[in-house]
């Protein structure tokens, strides 16, 4: 603490991100990175980039990767205008919730959810209302209706990986049609339909997706949003009244190739969710209870053990999942799935431990 603090600053608590821990030879699911990283050529993208032209500022607008990223949203037929970019996904999540969501009506999001979005509330002066998830740790789109100001919740859920079908995200938009609503797609990646073809007929939605999970970029620092061009107006205004050059000419070059590499999109995001499968079966055999899923992670708890000691354990053994002392889910751990060879290290610790 210091004298020359500003007064918000002292009503700030800010959100605690997943460990990165320096130690080597981790099994690291803890932050829901992507086992298999970015494709090939993205990396040849950004080595091609790293040249003298680095002196130079990025473009503002980042044209040509909204370009790529309105043409890698197959047949939507979504304009780059439709486009919103910034440095991750939380980047522009915050910027949504200062230029979208700030109204005199409450914000309504689930009360297990990500838990950035009390955080952005408490920074930019936003209300909110946290609606419970059911017994079954599923969002009831009917608790919303009651006063908001806009709603904004990830699709599939986090932590929960649980998830809405796009019939019941169309019918929360034809319900709302005068509410800003904000879809956190982080995770639609792995399964979930994702809402970005509703943008065309529901000028209230803004669809929120990351490179960070589902293409194996969490390093480089890439979001996007699409949304109706007058929201992504708002955004823009927003942006530029912060920082003019939230994307660098790296990141840049990486997530155009990123966007453009269907093939090994599809093949690892394929593999990532066969491994689910695999591990979900490997863990109700051990005797948890598994939620579904539709995210590259799992939401676990077994009735006979608390969810901070399972986590330990696990430490000891050098596999690292992530815990969150929370009311209603402190007995559950996430756990991201990594490779089958990682998955198998957690299945065998586990095991060890139960007997
Ligand atoms: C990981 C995650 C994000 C943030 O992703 P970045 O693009 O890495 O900032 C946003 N929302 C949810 C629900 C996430 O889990």
């Amino acid at each position: 603490m210091s004298r020359f603090w500003s007064d918000v600053v002292h009503t700030l608590t800010p959100y605690v991100p997943g460990e990165q821990p320096k130690l080597e030879n981790l099994v690291k699911l803890n932050t829901n990175e992507n086992p298999y990283g970015p494709s090939p050529k993205v990396l040849e993208a950004i080595r091609d980039a790293a040249q003298d032209t680095l002196r130079l500022y990025p473009d503002p607008n980042a044209d040509l990767l909204r370009n790529a990223i309105a043409a890698s949203q197959g047949g939507h037929g979504i304009s780059p205008r439709q486009v919103f970019v910034g440095n991750g996904s939380d980047e522009v999540l915050a910027v949504a919730f200062q230029a979208l969501l700030k109204h005199r009506r409450p914000l309504l999001f689930p009360d297990i959810t990500y838990s950035f979005y009390p955080v952005y509330c408490a920074l930019y002066g936003i209300d909110y209302q946290q609606v419970p998830l059911d017994d079954g740790f599923q969002i009831r789109l009917r608790d919303y209706d009651r006063p908001r100001g806009g709603i904004i919740f990830p699709n599939p859920n986090a932590p929960t990986g649980r998830w809405l079908t796009l019939e019941e995200i169309e019918g929360l938009l034809e319900a709302n049609p005068d509410t800003p609503v904000v879809i956190d797609e982080a995770y639609a990646d792995f399964g979930c339909a994702s809402s970005a073809g509703l943008i065309q007929r529901h000028p209230n939605l803004l669809v929120v997706h990351t490179l960070s999970k589902g293409r194996g970029l969490a390093g480089l620092r890439l979001g996007y949003a699409l949304g109706d061009a007058g929201l992504i107006e708002a955004m823009d205004r927003v942006k530029n009244s912060f920082n003019s050059y939230p994307v660098d000419r790296l990141a840049m070059a990486g997530a155009i190739a990123a966007m453009e590499d269907r093939d090994y999109f599809e093949r690892t995001r394929h593999a990532v969710m066969a491994s689910r499968e695999r591990l979900a079966a490997d863990l109700a055999r051990l005797g948890f209870e598994v939620l579904p899923s539709a995210a590259n992670f799992l939401f676990v708890r077994h009735p006979d053990r608390d969810g901070a000691g399972l986590a330990a354990g696990l430490r000891q053994r050098s596999i690292i999942v992530r815990h969150f002392q929370a009311p209603r889910i402190d007995a559950f751990l996430r756990i991201t799935i990594g490779t089958d060879v990682q998955c198998r290290a957690l299945v065998e610790a586990l095991e060890a431990m139960l007997r």
